[in-house]
Parts: structure tokens; C-alpha cells; sequence
């Protein structure tokens, strides 16, 4: 049995997702594109079994363990994220010691603004992700600019991000940690750790282990990393949903 079986009935979880995500719509979090992006990150879930697979569990705690032995650890927050699984994100950043920035595929400054306004409620300090100041070589105008805690990451955690922007971080020298259900994608296979689950499951399964984590000696840490293969794992999970075709 190598399923976390979600408490309620998975496709009733899935509906009350989908409604927090219109309700973040209807707010102003999303672009229309954020919607069509969760649909395509349901399609992958339902054969996955909306469940948190075992190399997924494997992966996020490699993932949680890189981000502990990091210097300046940031967690990249665009509207979805924020509309789903806001607290969460501002308590791993808790937990980690580490910085939250928001950076979205389609930028507006309003909007930026509201994302912002979330997390604060949902407890975050400060927030980065206004002053746009750093320039991402590789990607074109606004999607190249970041704010510093982005930029100043020697490690940064993803979630429903694009290929594009995923590989101009890794080619600034940074390690990225990425939750994806498309094991296929190209933030996928660009990232050090990419863990293929759903946020609402994977993040709270994350704040639990980086608590655990916390208390862990540095080579503890590095055993825990060393010998993943990002590969491997991403096989493991391409072959459970070809199981269930
Ligand atoms: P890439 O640019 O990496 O090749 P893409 O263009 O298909 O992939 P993007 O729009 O750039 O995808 O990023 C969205 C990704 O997020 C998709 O792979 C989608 O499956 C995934 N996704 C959507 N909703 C969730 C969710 N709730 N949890 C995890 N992943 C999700
Ligand atoms: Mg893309």
C-alpha cells in the first residue's frame, strides 16, 4: 500500500480545491492561464489517485532536506499558491528560516500586491516580489526581473512553475526544489528535486517534516540528499500513471 489516502473522498477534496481556486479568481490572485494550468494539474492528479505517491514522499523530503541546508532558501509564490495553500507557504518559510517572493508568469503590480496582502494574513512577515530589480538573464522583459530574495536564494522552492524560468534559475547557479504533478514538464526535469504531488497535499506534508528536519545535524541532511536521482524518481512516478492508463 503506498498511498496517503487523503481523509475525505479524493474527488470531493478535488471539487472543494477547485472552488478555492475560483474563489482566488474571483479575487483578483489569478490569471485566466492559472486556471487552465490547475486543470491541467487535475487531469494528472486523477491518475495519480489524488494521492501522495511513495517516491513523492521520497522527494519531498529530499527537497525539505536541500532547502535546510541552504543559506538563503526562498519559496516563489504566484496565485495560485496563494490562493490555495497561502498559510502553509508562509509556515515552511517559518520553519525553513526562509524568504517568500512573489512571482507570477503574467506580472501586474496589483495583483502582486493582493498576493501579497494574503500572505501577510495568513501570517507572513515581509514579502518580496515588488521591487523588481534583478534581471534574470535568459527570459524576456517582465518575467526576467526578480526582487532580492529570489535573486540573493542559493535555493528556491517552486510550485506550477514555467520550464523557462525554472532553467534560467538553475543557470544563475541555484538549486531548485519543484512540485509539479507533470512529471513531463520542463520545470520538472530542469529541477535538483521535483517533488509530483499537489500542493494542497504535499505543502502541509512539508512544514511537518522541515519541523522534524530542523532538529537534524548537518550530515544527517546530507545523507538524506545524497544519492537522489531527480531521474529515477521522476521515472518511478512517469510509470504509476501509466499504471492507471
Ligand atoms: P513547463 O513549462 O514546465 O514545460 P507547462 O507549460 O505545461 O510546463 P506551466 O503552466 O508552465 O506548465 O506550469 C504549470 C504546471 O503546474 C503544470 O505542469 C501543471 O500540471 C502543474 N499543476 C497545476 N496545478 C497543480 C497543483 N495543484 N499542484 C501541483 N502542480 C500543479
Ligand atoms: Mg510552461
Amino acid at each position: 500500500m503506498d498511498m496517503v489516502v487523503p481523509d475525505s473522498h479524493p474527488r470531493k477534496a478535488s471539487l472543494e480545491v477547485r472552488e478555492r481556486l475560483l474563489e482566488g479568481f474571483n479575487d483578483g490572485l489569478i490569471a485566466e492561464a492559472g486556471l487552465i494550468a490547475h486543470g491541467r494539474g487535475e487531469a494528472l492528479d486523477y491518475l495519480l489517485g489524488e494521492a501522495t505517491r511513495d517516491p513523492a514522499l521520497t522527494a519531498l523530503r529530499v527537497g525539505v532536506g536541500l532547502m535546510c541546508l541552504a543559506d538563503k532558501p526562498c519559496i516563489s509564490v504566484n496565485g495560485n499558491v496563494a490562493a490555495l495553500c497561502a498559510s502553509d507557504v508562509v509556515d515552511l518559510a517559518g520553519v525553513l528560516g526562509g524568504r517568500l517572493e512573489v512571482n507570477l508568469f503574467y506580472h501586474s503590480t496589483e495583483r502582486v500586491g493582493r498576493i501579497i496582502r494574503v500572505l501577510g494574513k495568513a501570517g507572513a512577515g515581509e514579502v518580496f516580489g515588488l521591487q523588481k530589480k534583478n534581471v534574470v538573464a535568459g527570459l524576456d522583459s517582465y518575467r526576467g526581473l526578480v526582487d532580492d530574495a529570489l535573486w540573493e536564494a542559493d535555493c528556491v522552492l517552486v510550485m506550477l512553475e514555467d520550464g523557462d524560468r525554472t532553467e534560467a534559475l538553475k543557470a544563475l547557479g541555484k538549486k531548485v526544489v519543484c512540485v509539479d504533478l507533470n512529471p513531463l514538464s520542463r520545470s520538472a526535469r530542469w529541477a535538483d528535486v521535483t517533488i509530483v504531488d499537489n500542493i494542497v497535499r504535499c505543502l502541509p506534508l512539508m512544514v511537518e517534516f522541515a519541523g522534524e528536519a530542523a532538529g537534524y545535524e548537518g550530515d544527517r541532511l546530507r545523507d538524506l540528499v545524497a544519492g537522489f536521482s531527480n531521474e529515477d524518481n521522476l521515472s518511478d512516478m512517469e510509470k504509476l500513471i501509466r499504471s492507471r492508463l
